[in-house]
């Protein structure tokens, strides 16, 4: 009798996923990558321009944090330092020091961000770099160049951003021009993997070892149009599917409406990534609705501008109140900042402008996210998520912020 193999588990993949329980929408599995094992759902710390900003790769790698796969940002390494210096280096991973998984994104977003200072025409984007002024020209060729070249474990097609609040034609004309450069990344991207220009690659029992390819799904909040870039982008075939283009100023609203009706269309065998979201409620609402990978930068962001992300909700550690304080940021968070320190130092760091208060708060913040989805996959997998969204939702209010 002929065993029928799905193509993800042949050797020729650069990814592997396997869901291992569900419950409602809400999926436990595990993603290998050529640099290891992911459990999902993920949450993915930022580390824009080849750092994490505030913590070192020792505390993400520690048991605290056991952080599994980083963000790198091809917009900001392809400026500074240039990809001719991670080049030389070997790749990213080697130039940074990190041995575990990296995503990279395409640089469309950041192009998307800066406004006015683009101009985009079908080839791509001419912007003015926020570095030295100098006129660039970012494309889905060069975007699939710059990523190779950073030798990322997981590459994003290059993409058009349309506003939160754009309407129904622009938004129609943005994803349209997104489907075709999705296709020019597929196709610069094989070409560039078998001309070997992939700085990360590496041997992986099972797998290629080469690089991913995500594509991305745009469309805004207007879900017919969301559905048309769905099938554009599952009829190239990707490694994994993101949904792009929230959290760009919409209604808040916006974000769970696309995900009820979006995610449960998304191939079931592959890993959905949201881009860009968001808070510790939005992740463990995203899970709820069928994601499985999350990056966001307000763990890391919110952490330097003194909040704290904690099981009762937000912590202004600025606020007066807690000058003489001997709590712990948060009494159920078992980090090492919660271990050692108070909430009446890391007050008195912040208002003293101490560099420590940074790097305490980004820990806390980013322990807090990461132990969110442990206990998020855990839940899943014993059959207890409903209850523990439920818990977790009702505690997050708590602070009154
Ligand atoms: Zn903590």
């Amino acid at each position: 009798m002929a065993t029928s193999v799905s193509p993800r588990e042949t050797d020729t993949s650069a990814l592997r996923f396997k869901v291992e329980a569900q419950q409602g929408e809400a999926r436990a599995g595990v993603l290998t990558t050529r640099r290891g094992q992911i459990q999902t759902p993920v949450f993915m710390p930022v580390g824009t321009a080849g750092t994490v900003k505030g913590i070192r790769f020792e505390a993400l790698e520690s048991s605290d944090l056991d952080a599994r796969i980083i963000l790198g940002n091809t917009y900001h390494l392809w400026l500074r330092p240039g990809i001719e210096v991670i080049k030389s280096a070997g790749g990213l991973h080697r130039f940074i020091g990190w041995n575990r998984a990296l995503l990279t994104d395409s640089g469309g977003f950041q192009v998307f961000s800066l406004g006015a200072l683009r101009k985009i025409t079908e080839e791509g984007t001419e912007f003015r770099s926020h570095v030295d002024g100098s006129l660039r020209f970012l494309s889905p060729e060069v975007s699939m160049e710059v990523q190779a070249a950073l030798g990322s474990d997981i590459s994003m097609v290059f993409d058009e951003c349309a506003p939160g609040e754009a309407g129904h034609e622009e938004t129609e004309r943005s994803m349209n021009l997104t489907a075709r450069w999705a296709k020019r990344s597929r196709e610069a991207f094989d070409r560039l993997q078998s001309d070997g220009a992939d700085a990360g690659y590496i041997e992986a029992e099972g797998l290629s070892g080469t690089q991913a390819l995500f594509g991305i799904v745009q469309g805004s909040s207007h879900l017919d149009l969301r559905r048309i870039s769905l099938e554009q982008t599952v009829n190239i075939g990707f490694d994994g599917y993101a949904i792009g283009g929230l959290s760009v100023g919409e209604e808040k609203s916006v974000l769970f409406e696309v995900l009820d009706d979006i995610a449960p269309r998304m191939p079931k065998e592959f890993p959905r990534y949201l881009m860009g979201v968001g808070t510790p409620e939005d992740l463990v609402g995203a899970v709820a609705r069928g994601v499985d990978m999350f990056d966001c930068v307000l763990p890391t962001r919110n952490g330097r501008t003194g909040q704290a992300f904690t099981s009762s909700g937000k912590l202004n550690i600025k606020n007066s109140q807690w000058t003489n304080d001997a709590r712990p940021l948060d009494e159920s968070c078992r980090c090492s900042v919660c271990k050692r320190h108070s909430r009446a130092y890391l007050r008195h760091l912040y208002m003293s402008g101490e560099m420590l208060a940074s790097v305490l708060l980004t820990h806390h913040n980013l322990a807090f996210f990461l132990d969110t989805m442990r206990g998020v996959r855990q839940s899943i997998r014993s059959g207890d998520f409903p209850k523990f969204r439920r818990e977790f939702t009702g505690r997050l209010g708590a602070n009154g912020e």
